[in-house]
C-alpha cells in the first residue's frame, strides 16, 4: 500500500482556534480521509506550535510565568477538543515543547552547522513582536508592521545565528522548474517564483538571551528562533533525531497544508533547511486562502469570529465541514456568515440530501416492507453517478476539494429528479407495475449509496449513518473508492430513521418527531403530501435573497438535549388498556434489572402481538407517571402525520437494550 503523509500548520496557542483555524485543519482532515478512501496508507499530523514568545507572554498574563508548559498542557485540551469536535482525523498530534521535537530541532541545527550552512553575525534591525519576524525596512507601512499597524516595531540589535538561505537560490529555482506542483495553487508558486528571482538573503535562526525555546547546540546561550524550530516539527513527527528507521519510511512529507501567508517559509527556507541537513524536500505544498466573516478578517476582538466547536454542537459537525469544503473554492479566500450557513444548511442538507435519504428510506419501507431486491442496470441514473464519480477524483487528485463535492452533489440531484420523474408513489398503486417500482427503489436507493461514499471525507459521521440506513453492505473505514462503483446486485435493508438534518424553522417540517403516549403532545406541522412526494427544493432558489430567520429562537443548546436520556429498549409483553382506543402498556427491556412498564399511545397503529421483539427507542430518564391506575416509566419515540396512526422510532435489532441513543 501507498503511504501518503500530510500535515497542517501548527498553531501558536495564545488564544483558542476560531473557524479561521478550523478551516484549514477541516479541509486538510477532509484530503486526509480521501486519501484513506482512496486506499492510501495516511500519517495525518496536526500540532501545536509552543515556543513562540506570544505564547510565552499569554503564559505569564494568566498566571503560568514559573511553568509556561503547563499553560501550554492546558490549551492542548483546548485545541483538541476543538478538532474533535469537529471529527479531524489526526493520527499524532505534536508540540513542539516535547522532547522528541528538541532531539529533532537540535540534530538539525547541528547538521546545519555542520554543514558549513549557519554563521554567527549580528542582527540589527526592525522585530515585530506579534509576526515574531525581523521586518525590512521596505516592508513597513508608515513605519508599521502591516498586519499590525497598532503596534510600533521594536529596533534589535543582537547576536545572531544567521542560515545560509541565499546558497539555496538557484538549487530552488530548479526545484520550482522540475517539480511543477510543488506549490500549489499556481497563483501562490507565481508569487515565489518572483521572490526567488529578486534573490534570497540570509536569515537569522537563532534568538539571544531567551530562555523560551530549544537551546542552541554549539551555543546554549541562545535558543532557536521559533520558526526554525516550528518547520521542524513535520520531520519530528516521522522520528527525526529519534528514529531513523521510521523517518525513512514516511520522510518526505508528500503534503502540507498551510495557509497562503506562510507559503515562503514552507517552499524556500524549509526545504533549505532539509536539503543542508541531508533530507528531502516535502513533495508538495498547499497555500490555502482565508476564511472571513462577512467579508472581515475573522477576529475575536473585532466581534468577526465564529468558536468553531460552538457551530458544531449546534449543527453537527458534518453542516460545518460541509460548508467549508462545498462553498470556498480551496486555495482562495472564503466567507462565512451565519445568515449563508443556514441558507445553505437548508438547501443542501435538509432538502436535498437528507429529504433524498428520508424518502427512499421511507418508500422502501412502505412499499416493500424495507427490502430492496436488486433490479435492472441502473439506466441514467448509473451513467451519472458513473461520470461523477471520474470527476470527483479527477477533483479530489488535485485539492479542488469544491468541486469534488459538486461532483457528488449531482448524483444527489439526478437522483431527487429521477424520484420526481418516476414517481413510484404512483407506480405503487398498480401491482402491474410491481418489477418497475422494485427497479425505482432499488437505483434511487443506490444513487443515495455512492453519493454518501463520495461524500464521507466529507461528512463522515453523517455519511456512515445514512448508509446503515440505506442497508450498504460495506460502510465506515472499511470503504474504499470502488465501493463508489454502482452495484446492481445485493439485496438491501433499509432503516428508518428521523430527519437527518431537521430544517431550520424558517420551513415547517414534514413531520415533527415527538414523543408519543402521555401527556406529551406530538407537534405536527401541517402538510399536503406524504413525506416521499415531497420535492426538494432546487438549488436554485440558493441564489434568490436569503430571507432567514435569526438563529435565536426555540431551538435548544447541545447540553439541553444531552439532558434527554434516550435509550434502546426491546419490547417483552404489550398489552391493550381495556378503557383506552390509544395507549398499550408495554414491558420492555432496558438492559436493567428489571423491565419497565410504559404506557404508549400507539394503538392506533400497532396491534399489541405486532409489538413484541421490536427494538424501539424510549426516553428513559422520565419521571414516573402515574396512568390509568398504572405508573409508566419512560416513554417511547413515535412519530406521526396529521390524520396518520403513529409509527415507532425503530433501532436496529443489533443493538443491546440499555444503549444509549444520541
Ligand atoms: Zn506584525
Amino acid at each position: 500500500m501507498s503511504r501518503y503523509y500530510l500535515t497542517t500548520a501548527i498553531d501558536y496557542v495564545n488564544s483558542r482556534p476560531h473557524l479561521g483555524t478550523a478551516y484549514e485543519k477541516v479541509t486538510a482532515d477532509v484530503i486526509a480521509r480521501y486519501k484513506r478512501l482512496a486506499g492510501f496508507d495516511v500519517h495525518f499530523l496536526m500540532g501545536n506550535d509552543e515556543h513562540s514568545q506570544n505564547v510565552y507572554k499569554r503564559a505569564v498574563e494568566q498566571g503560568f510565568h514559573n511553568n509556561p508548559v503547563a499553560y501550554c498542557d492546558r490549551m492542548e485540551e483546548e485545541f483538541t477538543s476543538v478538532w474533535k469536535a469537529l471529527h479531524c482525523s489526526y493520527d499524532d498530534f505534536i508540540r513542539t515543547t516535547q522532547p522528541r521535537h528538541k532531539a529533532a530541532v537540535q540534530k538539525m541545527a547541528q547538521a546545519c552547522y555542520d554543514a558549513g550552512d549557519i554563521y554567527e553575525g549580528v542582527y540589527e534591525g526592525w522585530y515585530c513582536v506579534s509576526c515574531e519576524a525581523f521586518k525590512p525596512e521596505k516592508d513597513l507601512v508608515d513605519g508599521k508592521c502591516p498586519l499590525h499597524p497598532t503596534l510600533t516595531p521594536e529596533w534589535i540589535r543582537e547576536k545572531n545565528y544567521f542560515f545560509r538561505l541565499s546558497k539555496y537560490r538557484d538549487r530552488l529555482l530548479k526545484h520550482f522548474e522540475a517539480n511543477p506542483g510543488f506549490l500549489e495553487p499556481e497563483m501562490r508558486r507565481n508569487e515565489i517564483l518572483r521572490l526567488l528571482d529578486a534573490g534570497l538573503e540570509d536569515i537569522s535562526m537563532s534568538r539571544a538571551g531567551q530562555s523560551w525555546g530549544v537551546p542552541l547546540p554549539f551555543e546554549p546561550d541562545s535558543v532557536v528562533y521559533v520558526w526554525f524550530d516550528a518547520l521542524i516539527n513535520y520531520a519530528t513527527a516521522v522520528g527525526y533525531g529519534t528514529d531513523e528507521a521510521r523517518l525513512a519510511q514516511w520522510w518526505p512529507a508528500d503534503l502540507h497544508v498551510i495557509g497562503k501567508d506562510i507559503t515562503r517559509f514552507h517552499t524556500v527556507v524549509w526545504p533549505a533547511m532539509l536539503w543542508s541537513a541531508g533530507l528531502e524536500a516535502p513533495r508538495q505544498v498547499f497555500g490555502h486562502g482565508w476564511l472571513h466573516y462577512g467579508g472581515q478578517r475573522m477576529s475575536k476582538s473585532l466581534g468577526t469570529s465564529v468558536d468553531p466547536a460552538e457551530a458544531a454542537a449546534k449543527f453537527g459537525p458534518d453542516a460545518i465541514r460541509l460548508y467549508l469544503t462545498k462553498e470556498i473554492t480551496y486555495g482562495s479566500d472564503g466567507d462565512f456568515t451565519w445568515e449563508r450557513f443556514e441558507e445553505r444548511y437548508n438547501v443542501d442538507l435538509a432538502n436535498n440530501f437528507g429529504n433524498l435519504v428520508s424518502r427512499v428510506v421511507s418508500m422502501a419501507d412502505k412499499y416493500r416492507g424495507g427490502r430492496l431486491a436488486p433490479a435492472g442496470d441502473g439506466g441514467r441514473l448509473a451513467g451519472i453517478a458513473a461520470a461523477s464519480l471520474a470527476r470527483y477524483r479527477a477533483a479530489m487528485d488535485t485539492f479542488a476539494l469544491h468541486d469534488g463535492v459538486a461532483a457528488a452533489y449531482q448524483i444527489v440531484d439526478a437522483a431527487n429528479v429521477f424520484i420526481a420523474d418516476s414517481a413510484p408513489w404512483k407506480l405503487a398503486k398498480d401491482p402491474g407495475n410491481a418489477a418497475r417500482l422494485d427497479a425505482v427503489l432499488f437505483e434511487a436507493a443506490e444513487a443515495v449509496r455512492v453519493a454518501a461514499v463520495l461524500l464521507r471525507p466529507v461528512m463522515p459521521s453523517s455519511c456512515d449513518e445514512i448508509l446503515r440506513r440505506i442497508g450498504a453492505p460495506v460502510t465506515g473505514a472499511a470503504l474504499r473508492l470502488d465501493h463508489a462503483q454502482w452495484q446492481s446486485a445485493g439485496e438491501r435493508a433499509t432503516v428508518q430513521g428521523p430527519p437527518m438534518w431537521p430544517r431550520s424553522p424558517i420551513e415547517p417540517a414534514a413531520a415533527t418527531w415527538g414523543f408519543a403516549g402521555g401527556t406529551s403532545t406530538v407537534k405536527i406541522e401541517p402538510k399536503e403530501k406524504s413525506v416521499e412526494e415531497q420535492a426538494p427544493v432546487p438549488s436554485a432558489a440558493a441564489a434568490a435573497p436569503a430571507v432567514v430567520a435569526p438563529a435565536a429562537d426555540a431551538r435548544i443548546g447541545i447540553e439541553d438535549f444531552l439532558k434527554v436520556e434516550l435509550r434502546v429498549a426491546k419490547v417483552r409483553e404489550a398489552t391493550a388498556m381495556p378503557k383506552s382506543k390509544k395507549l398499550l402498556r408495554l414491558l420492555v427491556d432496558v438492559g436493567e434489572a428489571e423491565p419497565r412498564t410504559i404506557l404508549a399511545g400507539i394503538a392506533e397503529g400497532y396491534q399489541p402481538e405486532q409489538l413484541v421483539g421490536k427494538t424501539i427507542v424510549i426516553v428513559a430518564n422520565l419521571k414516573p407517571r402515574p396512568m390509568m391506575g398504572t405508573e409508566s416509566n419512560g416513554m417511547v419515540l413515535a412519530a406521526s402525520g396529521p390524520g396518520q396512526p403513529p409509527i415507532l422510532v425503530a433501532a436496529d435489532d443489533s443493538l443491546p437494550p440499555g444503549t444509549r441513543v444520541g
